[in-house]
């Protein structure tokens, strides 16, 4: 976790932009960086307390817009939920014109013969279905935006599958299924952007319980992948619409 601030500017100036697991690893470099670009930035996540140090975090950074605590469980929350989520946005801001769905839980590195059935169920549930289920939700005020991004989060085991990596490599699988098909809807009838992301290699506590072995020195920050991200979330990156794209191809 990097103390340094992300560089300010105003590339994401008056976003609204709302981003799951926001209170670690990737999902936390890119709130703070979205943030120290103008964006006003929800977060959401199931952990009150890493939320309330990001919320810190922003409020320290110059001129950065006060971001908005949403803590909300992906793996329990109802569709109430999620419609109470879109109300409380659509009624302070009148629109959201971007969402990163980067929440996912990895789960154990096991054989599809030993896998448990209800863990299976419990990353499907936080990996996919909680992203279809806000996706749904959200998706008439970030019409409401005129120029707005959906990014899903794959990873590379979700475009080619590997053992042991079960129901996390399936879910990414899903994710990207979840995205072409969203794509393909919205590429006539509405000015949303969608893609699919695959981070690479990088240094967070998902990444370590993964690779226990690996040297995380080793490895890029969540903060070295922002430009990348800054630049889909921002207006640039308009003409990128269904693809699955690689962070690193971007930086
Ligand atoms: P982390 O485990 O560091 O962060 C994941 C975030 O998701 C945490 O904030 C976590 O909350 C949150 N989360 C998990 N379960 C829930 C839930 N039920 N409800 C709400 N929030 C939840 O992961 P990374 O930052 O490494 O990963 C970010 C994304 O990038 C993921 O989609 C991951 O699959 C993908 N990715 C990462 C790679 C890497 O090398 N790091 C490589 C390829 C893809 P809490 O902190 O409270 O547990």
């Amino acid at each position: 976790m990097s103390d340094v601030h992300p560089p300010s500017g105003n590339l994401l100036q008056d976003r609204i932009i709302l981003i799951t697991g926001a209170g670690d690893g990737i999902g936390r470099a890119a709130a703070l960086a979205s943030a120290a670009q103008g964006a006003r930035v929800i977060l959401l996540g199931r952990t009150q307390e890493k939320m309330e140090a990001v919320y810190d975090a922003i409020d320290a950074l110059p001129d950065a817009p006060e971001a908005v605590i949403h803590p909300l469980d992906l793996e329990s929350a109802t569709e109430d939920h999620y419609r109470e989520l879109a109300d409380a946005i659509g009624d302070q801001f009148g629109r959201l014109d971007g969402l990163l769905h980067n929440a996912s839980l990895l789960g154990n590195l096991t054989p599809l013969q030993y896998f448990p059935a209800d863990r299976w169920a419990s990353i499907m549930q936080v990996n996919v279905n909680a992203a279809f289920q806000l996706t749904r939700a959200l998706l008439p005020i970030l019409n409401l935006a005129g120029d707005a991004r959906i990014l899903f989060t794959s990873s590379s085991v979700g475009r080619k599958g590997r053992a042991y990596w079960g129901a996390y490599a399936v879910s990414k699988f899903a994710t990207e299924g979840l995205m072409q098909v969203l794509a393909d809807e919205l590429a006539d009838t509405s000015n949303i952007r969608v893609n699919s992301i695959n981070p690479g290699a990088t240094r967070t506590t998902m990444r370590a319980a993964a690779y226990p072995a690996e040297d995380p020195g080793s490895l890029p920050t969540p903060e070295d992948l922002m430009p990348a991200y800054l630049y889909l979330l921002g207006p640039e990156s308009r003409q990128l619409h269904g693809q699955a794209l690689n962070i690193r191809d971007l930086l």
